[in-house]
């Protein structure tokens, strides 16, 4: 589905020396698989996934997604973020439909499509709401029916979880891999961050690292798990550097 090669991205550090942040990162997110992405704190994680979503470019390398680069935003792929990133003036249907906006859908189209992700994702009769009147774990449904309703090809979430509490984003987590089992959603691969293993273990088919070695060569190790989701978390933790 998206096929990243040798992609490197560095950044200016404050004494303006350009500091490297991802090096040769190659992987291929396949149709059908999850893959989770672990590493630790500044490792390059959600560096990557914006590069992925063509929100941010790469120094060098090769994104593409179906065969073809990737160089802004594409239909096709979509993000969810930690801090859910809900604008807090719009309705819950207004933040759903907005994805559909930029992409010139109609609105009677795009009122119904967002009623469709919105009973999907458990949030039927919240569409009036603002995002302030919601708990957490309802903003994040609302973050995903956001991301779900252009159904994109391929999902990418950003620590989706971390930022509700542990039982909230279990179950908010229960309900995606659901959604994803039952074919119930359009998506069709999906790379979370993590930095819970035992969520990455559970979720993911693959589960990549991207190491952080003393300085600033950053590699990644692959580690392929078989499903069911029971891949043992105690040796994935001990490739994490
Ligand atoms: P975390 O687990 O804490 O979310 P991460 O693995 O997602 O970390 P990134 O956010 O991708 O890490 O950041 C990787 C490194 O790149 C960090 O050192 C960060 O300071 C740096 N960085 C990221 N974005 C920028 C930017 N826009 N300008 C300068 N440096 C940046
Ligand atoms: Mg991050």
């Amino acid at each position: 589905l998206i096929e990243l090669g040798k992609v490197a991205k560095s950044f200016l550090s404050s004494d303006g020396k350009p500091r490297s942040v991802l090096e040769n990162v190659d992987f291929t997110l396949r149709e059908g698989e999850i893959i989770a992405l672990l590493g630790k704190s500044g490792s390059g994680k959600s560096t990557l996934l914006r590069i992925m979503a063509g929100l941010v470019p790469a120094d060098q390398g090769r994104v593409e997604y179906r065969g073809q680069p990737v160089y802004g935003p594409a239909a096709g792929i979509a993000m969810v973020f930690q801090s859910f990133a809900l604008f807090p003036w719009l309705t819950v249907q207004q933040n759903v439909e907005l994805g559909l906006e930029a992409q010139g859908v109609p609105p009677a189209e795009r009122e119904q499509r967002a009623d469709a992700v919105l009973e999907l994702i458990g949030l039927s009769g919240f569409g009036g709401a603002l995002p302030r009147e919601l708990s957490g774990g309802m903003r994040q449904r609302v973050g995903i029916a956001r991301a779900l309703v252009t159904n994109p090809d391929i999902l990418l979430m950003d620590e989706a979880f971390s930022a509700l509490d542990v039982l909230t984003g279990e179950t908010l987590r229960d309900d995606m891999l659901e959604l994803w089992d039952e074919s119930r959603i359009p998506t069709k691969g999906i790379l979370i961050v993590s930095h819970n293993i035992e969520e990455a273990v559970m979720m993911a088919d693959r589960i990549l690292i991207l190491s952080s070695d003393p300085g600033r060569v950053r590699s990644e190790i692959h580690v392929d798990l078989p499903r069911p989701r029971n891949a043992d978390s105690q040796e994935v933790r001990a490739l994490i550097d």
